[in-house]
């Protein structure tokens, strides 16, 4: 029997990344080979994401595109034959608020994964190819899913995305994800160390600790924190993850009002943990983050701001930010980009609200016009480059440790990295470089890229 081709696509957020690096573990360890071509694949798995209705939209797109793309190539090739079609499968959030609706959306699909239950995917392709029609498995993790990753699937070879907490418990009014993610559940601090630990001695240097909120970690046990001490179990957490060595440690997202300063001191007792926080403030307008049901208020957000500036470390600050939310002033709006000059972000994640069924903020007027959505983005963004330069020239003629990631997708001469503040360095060096953690000074700062040379 042939070795049948797998091809995946991946939507969305770094817990999809992540989702679907262990996906392709789990299925080159049970025999099937993944191929980076949809055209000539068995299978095609698109794991996808229900934020934004336009990322939700594209999902349907790409349906079209691929059996567009089989079509082509079965009535090109001289023994095409039906079976050559490849099957089918969404995984992901889409997979699990839709179900087995998506069969009356695409003739297409063969089968829905929803977000917990990926670790069956081998089983739910095989059943497939015995025949079974549209299968839907929509249910809990199985006991004893296995967090690992092959090597030969991590999107970037030095780098490890480490899951520490799944799903969310807010209810922000806007979001879908607590509908598509499940309650929150965090893993044991001491699996999760275990896990760092193999990572370092198999040479990963860099981990990210992810989760919509890192922050709110709250294990069932203690197991692995006994020894560490800290105001919250995340902060506990990061020094007991900072104690096994690895070089650098990254966390994303942090939840604004589970922001415990003691995180701000956890950094700056331990090297490795990177000086770069993920804080999405979502609106500078209390009125509107209010109606979101943040939890937070623009002063809190600030106090935490002014907390993580007093750092020695010159930890660098990113946001992600909705324009556009229903009953959105121009006074919100321009408090927004008062709250941005001031916070100094070095990016932002800017996004133009869209109502998603089923969530609270969908009941309410979406009355902020198309237009005005749109001049909001291109104001905002241009803020936020503003301040991205001013954050960056201060860096110029400095020098700083950057681990080397990849060949640049630009100029092949070039390498790329992130410093340990994730901004993007790219400089001239050989490709014997990869993986190693060198030290470039910034001659040259454009839009969200640092330009180098090694020293
Ligand atoms: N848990 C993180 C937090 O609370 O900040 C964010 C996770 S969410 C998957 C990523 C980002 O998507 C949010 O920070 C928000 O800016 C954006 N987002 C979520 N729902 C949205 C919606 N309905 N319309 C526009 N942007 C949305
Ligand atoms: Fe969505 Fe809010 Fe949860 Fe973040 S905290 S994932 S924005 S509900």
């Amino acid at each position: 029997m042939s070795v049948k081709k797998v091809y995946m696509e991946t939507f969305g957020c770094q817990m999809n990344v992540s989702d679907s690096e262990r996906v392709a573990t789990l299925l080159e360890a049970k025999g099937f080979q993944m191929t980076a071509s949809e055209v000539g694949a068995d299978v095609v798995l698109l794991n996808t994401c229900s934020v934004r209705e336009k990322a939700e939209h594209k999902l349907y797109t790409r349906i079209g595109q691929i059996r567009k793309s089989s079509a082509d190539n079965l009535t090109n090739s001289p023994d095409s034959k039906d079976s050559k079609r490849p099957v089918i499968g969404i995984l992901g959030c889409v997979a699990q608020l839709e179900g087995e609706t998506l069969f009356n959306r695409d003739q297409g699909i063969n089968f829905v994964l929803g977000t917990k239950a990926v670790g069956r995917v081998s089983e739910a392709i095989d059943k497939v190819f015995d025949g079974q029609k549209n299968l839907v498995d929509l249910g809990e993790r199985e006991f004893g899913y296995d967090w690992t990753v092959a090597d030969s699937q991590r999107q970037f070879p030095f780098v490890a995305f480490v899951p520490i907490i799944e799903g969310c418990n807010k209810f922000c009014t806007y979001c879908i994800v607590p509908f598509s993610r499940g309650r929150e559940k965090s893993l044991t601090a001491s699996d999760i160390i275990r896990y760092v630990l193999k990572l370092r001695r198999e040479g990963i240097r860099e981990v990210h600790l992810i989760g919509q909120n890192v922050n709110s970690y709250r294990p069932l046990s203690d197991c692995g924190l006994e020894k560490f001490t800290g105001a919250t179990a995340f902060s506990r957490l990061l020094r007991a993850v900072a104690v096994t060595g690895i070089e650098r440690i990254k966390f994303t997202t942090s939840f604004p009002r589970d922001f415990h300063t003691d995180i701000v001191t956890a950094i700056d007792e331990y090297e490795n943990l990177c000086n770069w926080v993920h804080l999405p403030v979502q609106s500078g307008s209390n009125a509107v983050l209010r109606a979101m049901r943040r939890g937070h208020t623009i002063e809190s957000y600030l106090s935490r701001i002014d907390k993580i500036k007093a750092s020695p470390r010159n930890i660098s600050l990113t946001t992600d930010i909705i324009v556009g939310f229903p009953n959105e002033t121009e006074q919100d709006f321009l408090e927004t980009l008062k709250m941005v000059e001031y916070c100094q972000f070095t990016s932002a994640y800017i996004f133009k609200y869209s109502p998603r069924p089923g969530t609270p903020a969908f009941e309410m007027p979406d009355n902020v016009s198309a237009k005005e959505k749109s001049e909001r983005f291109l104001e905002l963004e241009k803020a936020v480059k503003n301040n991205q330069q001013k954050v960056f020239q201060s860096y110029l003629g400095k020098t700083f440790k950057l681990l080397v990631e990849k060949i640049s997708n630009k100029n092949t001469t070039q390498l790329s990295g992130h410093t340990t503040c994730q901004t993007v360095v790219n400089f001239e060096g050989s490709s014997e470089l990869l993986g190693k953690i060198v030290n470039v000074e910034i001659l040259e700062a454009k839009a969200n890229t640092l330009y180098g040379k090694i020293c």
